[in-house]
């Protein structure tokens, strides 16, 4: 009889330990599904100019559509698509979408900045990571200029010479980079001035803590460096009106968060761009 067996009452001490395995497994298969199945959406959300109050960008964010049509966010099946090396194909799934739909907002003259899709350490490794970006360019025919990569300190960290030949290969594309999360990985102030950058964005967490002076204070400094380093700073994770009245104070150009905008789906993005063009610029800030 099965619970009078020695190897499984050693499964079943060990539930939890089977139980993760078991789930990691299930999203792994849910993942390949979903991949097959087209079940990956991207959510938009904007990122408003602070002194222009209008829209400047968007982040691309990607979604998993369940098959009853919910929607599951990242940070449940992203870590497992890093172990796995799915998420290589999430990111060509998501980039293709991203420039799709930015293509058509552009044409629709509804919008004429930058979207910005997150990179994943495996994909900024591929070797062909650039070819790829081309392809997808060319194929969706948006001009490079529309296109903003998020990287973390922790992907050029990995192996920051081979990082800085990527990204200046990205830049001379005409393609904007992004320091995702800053402030949270390790990344030494000595290289951080030899990435080629674009922008700085301060992640949440600091912005969480700007309740405090200690934690302005931080934020003052990122903001200082950012600038010093000719960099653009992007406060994400603003969710009050509070939070963005200090940013301002602290000559923060860029702010994102759920005070503006929570991040949405394409149809409700693009009606989002036609009330703000109908609206006039900074209503959106007092
Ligand atoms: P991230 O790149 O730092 O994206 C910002 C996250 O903060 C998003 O979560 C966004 O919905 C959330 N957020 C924005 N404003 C606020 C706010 O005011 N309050 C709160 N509480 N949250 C806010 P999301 O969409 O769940 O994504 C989580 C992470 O998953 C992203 O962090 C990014 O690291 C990763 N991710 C998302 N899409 C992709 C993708 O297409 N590829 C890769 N490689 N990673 C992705
Ligand atoms: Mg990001
Ligand atoms: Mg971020
Ligand atoms: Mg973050």
């Amino acid at each position: 009889h099965a619970k009078s067996s020695g190897a499984n009452r050693y499964l079943f001490f060990n539930d939890t330990m089977n139980k993760q395995a078991v789930k990691r497994l299930q999203i792994e298969n849910l993942i390949r599904h979903g991949l097959k199945e087209d079940y990956f959406t991207v959510f938009y959300q904007p990122k408003m100019d602070l002194l222009s109050g209008k829209v400047v960008g968007m982040e691309a964010l990607v979604r998993f559509i369940t098959p009853k049509g919910g929607l599951v966010s990242p940070g449940s099946f992203i870590p497992v698509a890093e172990e796995t090396g799915q998420i290589v194909d999430i990111g060509t799934v998501v980039l293709r979408k991203a420039c799709i739909d930015v293509k058509r907002w552009i044409a629709q003259g509804l919008f004429h900045g930058r979207v910005a899709v997150n990179l994943s350490a495996k994909q900024f490794m591929l070797p062909f990571l650039c070819d790829q970006i081309d392809d997808i360019l060319q194929q969706t025919d948006l001009p490079s200029y529309h296109l903003e990569l998020e990287i973390t300190e922790g992907t050029v960290m990995q192996s920051p010479k081979l990082a800085i030949d990527t990204m200046k290969k990205l830049r001379a594309r005409g393609i904007h980079l992004a320091m995702d999360d800053f402030g949270t990985g390790y990344s030494s102030l000595a290289y951080l001035k030899q990435f080629p950058l674009n922008t700085l964005k301060i992640d949440k967490a600091f912005i969480d803590d700007m309740s405090s002076a200690r934690g302005r204070n931080m934020v003052d400094t990122i903001v200082t460096i950012a600038h010093n380093l000719s960099l653009s700073v992007v406060a994400e994770g603003v969710e009050t009106h509070e939070q963005l009245e200090q940013l301002r104070k602290l000559r923060c150009e860029i702010i994102q968060g759920y005070y503006y905008s929570k991040p949405l789906s394409a149809e409700d993005f693009a009606a989002f761009l036609v009330e703000q063009k109908k609206q006039r610029p900074k209503v959106a800030l007092l």
